[in-house]
């Protein structure tokens, strides 16, 4: 299967050298028609106003929720999952959303005093030793709606989520070699 990486501003690389230390076929993609050839997409962390805007003006944001209703596997970190929600909390006026998955997240919930951590997290589906997360001036999920299935908590916070075909976590899988929450996605498809 060949997963895009969405590939307009962010964290990109890590994601691609991600998938390709399992053997998945990966690729970044940027065009409504490279969106639609994906049979999986993950949107990376960056900066989610700026990613919101460039989607919007290349016309991406149609594509990806094409990609979701055909039932093809979507992920989100840190940035990637702000644009996926369907509510955003002091988010600018003018964001560009996806407005896709059934959880409110905060952004720039750790604050300014813990920009960036690292800490071991339990993920639900991940079986064996903890997943090492690394948190960015990370989102949480403040709350979940309907069949939003929660993944992990960091200190009662919500930090990764299901619902169906969408995988939303706050932190970045792709700043370490443990490979495991992107075979996890992979298998969601
Ligand atoms: N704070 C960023 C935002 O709100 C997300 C940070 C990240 O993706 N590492 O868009």
């Amino acid at each position: 299967m060949a997963v895009g990486v969405l590939s307009v501003q962010g964290a990109v690389r890590e994601h691609l050298e991600a998938l390709a230390s399992l053997g998945v076929e990966a690729r970044p993609v940027r065009t409504p028609q490279e969106i639609a050839a994906s049979n999986a997409l993950i949107i990376p962390g960056g900066e989610s106003t700026t990613i919101g805007k460039l989607m919007a003006r290349y016309g991406l944001l149609q594509p990806v929720r094409d990609l979701v209703a055909a039932g093809k596997p979507l992920m989100g970190t840190c940035a990637g999952m702000i644009l996926m929600a369907k509510n955003i909390q002091n988010s600018a006026a003018d964001q560009p959303s996806l407005t896709l998955m059934g959880i409110t997240v905060q952004r720039n919930a750790f604050g300014r005093q813990v920009e960036s951590f690292e800490t071991d997290i339990e993920v639900k589906g991940i079986d064996g030793r903890p997943v090492r997360a690394v948190f960015i001036r990370a989102p949480i999920i403040t709350a979940v709606n309907g069949d939003v299935e929660v993944l992990a908590t960091h200190q009662g916070r919500i930090v990764a989520a299901r619902q169906r075909n969408m995988l939303a976590l706050a932190f970045h899988p792709e700043l370490t070699d443990d490979s495991r929450v992107h075979e996890y996605f992979v298998k969601m498809g």
